[in-house]
C-alpha cells in the first residue's frame, strides 16, 4: 500500500471507528433508557393491578357476608346490618339491596322513588356482575361502580381501583377484560386507552399488563424517556468518547508505523518486494563475462524501484537485511539457476551483511538454497565490506568456512575504509574490489590518483585477484589492462541488468568472444 492510500485508508477507518463508538453509545443509551423506563412502568401496572385486585376481594367479602344476612330484606335491622357491613369495608361507598331488578333499600335507608338495576357489563371471574358508569344522585352524580351478586351491590368509587402512589405525569388506567375502565390515576384519557387496548400506535410511553380478568394500563408521555436517555448518556458518552479517541489513536499508532521508513520496509519484507539485477563483471584482457554481481531492487506494488543505498542503510541497522539477504539469494537460484548449471566458468557474487560475517549465518542459507540443484560452490562468490571484518577472528572463521565450502570470498568497496595491510594479510581473501572512487581518478593527476597503483601492486603481492568497480571509460579499461588488473565492472560494459537482459548479455558476449578467436 503506498503511503497516500494508507493515509486514506487510515483516514476513512478513524473517522468509521469513531463513528460507530459513538452511534453504539446513543443506541445503548437509548436501549438501557428503554428498558428502565419499561420495567418501571410495569412495575406500576403491577401495583395498580394489586390495588384493583383489593378492591374486588373486599366487594366480594361485602357481598358474601350480606348474602348471609337473616333479617327480613330493608326492615331497620337489615339496613343495620348492612350499614355494619359497608362500615367494615374501607373500599366501598355504599351496599344497595334490589328486588327483581328494582333499588329497595341501601346502608343509608329505605328508597322510596323507583330507581331500575343498570345493565351489567361485565362478569369477573370470581362472578361478581359490573356495572360502569353508575351515577347515583346522592353524591351529586359522581361516576361509581357497582359490583353484584344478586340480590345485593355494591358502590365503589372508581378512584379506588388505581389508588396508588405515582408520579404526576404517569397516568394508570384498570379495565375489565372486555376494555371497561374500571378506575384510572390522574384522568388517562379513554380513547388512548382504547386505543392502546386495540394495539394502536400512540406517541406515549406505555405498558400494558394483563392479569386474569383485569387489565393495567399505564401511560406516561414520551419526554421522560429523552430525560432518562439524556441521564445514561451522561454515563455512557464519556466512555464512547474515549473509546472513539482510542480507536483513533490505535488506528493514528499503526498508519504512523506503517507510514515510517523502517514499516514499510518490513512490510516490503514480508510481501517479498525484492527483485536482483545483475552488473557483468568482464575479464579485462579477453573481454569475457565471467560472472556478475547480484544487486538488489526494491520494486513496490506500484512498479517504481527505490536504489539499495536508500535501504540498506536501514536494513543493517535494523536487522532486516538478513531476510533480504535470504530472498536475493533464492531469487539468484531461481533467476539465474539454469544458466549457471549450463556454464560452469560463470560465476554470481553476492553482497553479505557486516552481521552474517559476524556469524556465518548466511552460508547455511547458499548451502540450503544451493541443495538440490546443480549449482556448484564456485559460482557462488560472497562479498563483504570491511566493516564485516571489524571482529576480525569471526570474520575469519566465516571466510574460512565459505572457502572450504568452495565459495571466492571478496572484500567490497576496499580503499574507502580503514583498511590495513594487517587486516588483509589476516583474512584468507581471494578478490579484492577497488572502489570505483579510485578508479574514478585513473589518469585526472589527482593525489589519489597515485594511490590506485599502490592498491594493485599491494593486491598482487597478497595473491588476490583484482576487480575494478565503476569503470566508466575506456582510457580507465586500458589503464587498468596495462597494470594486469583481471576483472572489471562498470557502465564501460553495462550497468546491472533485469535477469533476462542479463542471460542475452551473456550469451551474445559468449558468442562475440568465440567468434574472435
Ligand atoms: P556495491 O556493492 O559497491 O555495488 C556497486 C554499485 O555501484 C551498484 O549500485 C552499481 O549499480 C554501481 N555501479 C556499478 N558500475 C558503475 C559505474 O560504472 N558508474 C556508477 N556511477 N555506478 C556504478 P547499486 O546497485 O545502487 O548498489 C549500491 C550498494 O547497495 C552496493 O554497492 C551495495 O553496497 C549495496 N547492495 C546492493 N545489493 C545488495 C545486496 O544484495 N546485499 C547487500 N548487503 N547490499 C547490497
Ligand atoms: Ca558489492
Ligand atoms: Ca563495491
Amino acid at each position: 500500500m503506498n503511503q497516500a492510500k494508507v493515509i486514506i485508508v487510515a483516514t476513512l477507518l478513524a473517522v468509521l471507528g469513531s463513528l460507530s463508538t459513538i452511534s453504539a453509545t446513543l443506541y445503548l443509551s437509548w436501549q438501557r433508557a428503554a428498558d428502565i423506563e419499561s420495567a418501571r412502568l410495569l412495575t406500576i401496572a403491577q401495583w395498580g393491578i394489586e390495588r384493583a385486585r383489593i378492591s374486588l376481594d373486599d366487594a366480594y367479602r361485602a357481598l358474601q357476608t350480606a348474602q348471609q344476612l337473616s333479617s327480613p330484606p330493608c326492615s331497620p335491622a337489615h339496613i343495620r346490618q348492612m350499614r355494619l357491613i359497608e362500615m367494615n369495608s374501607r373500599n366501598m361507598e355504599d351496599i344497595a339491596y334490589f328486588d327483581q331488578g328494582i333499588l329497595k333499600c341501601t346502608s343509608a335507608g329505605l328508597i322510596l322513588r323507583e330507581v331500575k338495576q343498570t345493565p351489567i357489563e361485565f362478569i369477573t371471574d370470581n362472578g361478581l356482575e359490573v356495572s360502569t358508569s353508575i351515577l347515583p344522585k346522592v353524591n351529586g352524580g359522581k361516576g361509581m361502580i357497582s359490583l353484584g351478586s344478586a340480590p345485593y351491590k355494591v358502590l365503589i368509587d372508581p378512584a379506588r381501583f388505581a389508588d396508588i402512589i405515582a408520579g404526576p405525569e404517569v397516568q394508570l388506567a384498570i379495565a375489565t377484560r372486555n376494555g371497561k375502565i374500571l378506575g384510572g390515576l390522574h384522568e388517562p384519557d379513554p380513547a388512548l386507552v382504547q386505543q392502546l387496548l386495540e394495539g394502536s400506535q400512540v406517541p406515549h410511553a406505555s405498558q400494558i399488563l394483563r392479569d386474569k380478568d383485569l387489565i393495567a394500563i399505564v401511560i406516561e408521555p414520551e419526554g421522560r424517556l429523552a430525560a432518562q436517555m439524556w441521564r445514561e448518556m451522561v454515563v455512557l458518552l464519556p466512555l464512547g468518547l474515549l473509546l472513539a479517541a482510542l480507536i483513533v489513536g490505535v488506528i493514528v499508532w499503526v498508519s504512523r508505523k506503517r507510514l515510517s521508513p523502517l514499516g514499510e520496509l518490513k512490510l516490503a519484507v514480508d510481501k517479498q518486494e525484492f527483485i536482483v539485477h545483475y552488473q557483468p563483471l568482464i575479464e579485462l584482457k579477453s573481454g569475457l563475462c565471467v560472472g556478475a554481481e547480484a544487486l538488489v531492487r526494491w520494486r513496490r506494488p506500484d512498479g517504481s524501484m527505490t536504489r539499495p543505498d536508500l535501504f540498506i542503510p536501514l536494513a543493517e541497522e535494523s536487522g532486516l537485511i538478513l531476510p533480504i539477504t535470504d530472498q536475493v539469494i533464492a531469487t539468484v537460484v531461481r533467476d539465474l539457476g539454469a544458466l549457471l548449471q549450463a556454464n560452469r566458468e560463470l560465476h554470481i557474487a553476492i553482497n553479505i551483511s557486516a552481521e552474517d560475517i559476524k556469524t556465518g549465518r548466511a552460508l547455511d542459507v547458499v548451502r540450503q538454497a544451493l541443495n538440490g540443484t546443480d549449482i556448484q560452490a564456485q559460482q557462488i562468490w560472497l562479498e563483504a565490506t570491511e566493516r564485516g571484518f571489524m571482529d576480525i577472528d569471526a570474520a575469519r572463521t566465516t571466510i574460512s568456512t565459505a572457502r572450504e565450502m568452495g565459495h571466492s570470498v571478496a572484500i567490497d568497496d576496499f580503499g574507502t575504509g580503514y583498511s590495513s595491510l594487517a587486516y588483509l594479510q589476516g583474512l584468507p581473501l581471494d578478490t579484492l574490489k577497488i572502489d570505483k572512487s579510485f578508479i574514478d581518478t585513473i589518469d585526472t593527476g589527482s593525489a589519489t590518483s597515485s594511490v590506485t597503483p599502490h592498491i594493485i601492486e599491494m593486491a598482487k603481492a597478497l595473491k588476490l585477484q583484482i576487480v575494478a568497480e565503476g569503470v566508466e571509460t575506456q582510457a580507465q579499461a586500458d589503464y587498468l589492462r596495462a597494470h594486469d588488473v583481471d576483472f572489471g565492472q562498470g557502465w564501460l560494459f553495462s550497468k546491472a541488468l533485469a535477469p533476462q537482459e542479463f542471460i542475452a548479455f551473456y550469451q551474445a558476449n559468449l558468442r562475440q568472444c568465440q567468434d574472435s578467436r
